[in-house]
């Protein structure tokens, strides 16, 4: 269990995390979102005792991790993959790191074949490609079988296969009963991965919920509409207040209408109908509308292509 209480940072006159509260449970993977620059690798870092709150508090397993008799034993962190001694092999930098921490010799093949990297152990890591880099850096975080786990943006730069790999791994030490805090800003993937999600902009909570929870309290539910009358059904649904776009050269995409509303409409003005089906906005969908004000640094989009872009 990680909680956080009214955790703030200030660097200068930026306050990079402002006054979060949240708690992350055991038995379930939690995403941790933002745009780049929320303030997430600080609350991190924040977590771990790596940083000092301006104020606030944050605590692991009830005390702050500073205090923490067996670091390793409690909470195991990947924050920056290449932070590696490049000379040493994989086995090499695992043993030092068993070793200063009081652990088993035994655990270092243990993780290391739990990560699959049993067969490239002795090679020196300064060869390794970056998933292969994120892998090791994964067996040093569960080198003392933590119960708490976090990762930062674990699938940076991976592959599709490593990106699957991390994400079965995170939702076993989940199901495990361990704690898993996973940040990304990639709503995509969390998707696929989280249970639950504690979303930040500018450093400010914007989120605390279950994915679902997300997806229904911040996107509209949309209706593709196929009809061969698109211009005639187009006027009767904004003239009834829907939101109306079109979708190729047969289709009808409505929102602030239901689909029963619209099916009734077609029908009154006689209107033939090929096709209704509601569109799931996806959490990527969600989060940029959430955040939409508090991205740091917009890209900028040519007048014109904002529909595009
Ligand atoms: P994220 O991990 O969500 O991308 P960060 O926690 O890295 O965000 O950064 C949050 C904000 O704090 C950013 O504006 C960043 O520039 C600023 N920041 C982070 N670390 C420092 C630091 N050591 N000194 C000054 N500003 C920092």
């Amino acid at each position: 269990m990680i909680e956080a209480v009214g955790l703030s940072k200030r660097y200068g006159d930026k306050l990079a995390v402002d006054r979060l509260s949240f708690s992350v449970k055991p038995g379930q993977v939690t995403g941790f979102l933002g745009p780049n620059g929320a303030g997430k690798s600080t609350t991190m870092r924040m977590i771990l005792g790596l940083d000092a709150p301006t104020s606030g508090t944050v605590t692991v397993n009830g005390k702050p991790f500073r205090q923490a008799a067996h670091p390793l034993r409690e909470v195991g962190a990947l924050l920056d993959a290449k932070a590696v001694h490049g000379g040493r092999s994989a086995y090499n930098h695992l043993l030092c790191l068993a070793q200063t921490n009081n652990l088993p010799k035994k655990r270092v093949d243990e993780v290391l074949g739990l990560v699959g990297l049993g067969g490239v152990a002795k090679k020196r890591s300064k060869g390794f490609s970056l998933g292969m880099g994120q892998r090791l850096g994964i067996a040093a975080a569960l080198l003392g079988d933590p119960k708490v786990l976090m990762f930062d943006e674990p699938v940076n730069g991976l592959d599709p296969e490593g990106i699957l790999w991390i994400r079965n791994l995170m939702k076993a030490l989940a199901a495990e009963g361990r704690t898993v805090f996973v940040s990304s800003h990639l709503m995509s993937e969390m998707e696929n991965t989280a249970d639950h999600l504690i979303v930040i902009g500018r450093g400010k909570l914007v989120a605390d919920c279950t994915v679902q929870e997300f997806i229904d309290n911040n996107s509209e539910l949309s209706i593709r509409v196929r009809t061969p009358q698109l211009e005639q059904l187009g006027a009767v649904l904004a003239g009834k207040g829907g939101t109306v776009r079109a979708d190729g050269e047969d289709a009808l995409v409505v929102t602030k209408l239901g689909m029963a509303e619209i099916g009734d409409l077609a029908f009154d003005n006689q209107i033939r109908v090929h096709e209704l089906s509601p569109i799931q906005a996806s959490l990527e969908q969600a989060f940029m509308e959430l955040t939409k004000d508090s991205v740091e640094y917009h890209a900028a989009v040519p007048a014109g292509k904002e529909a595009a872009a």
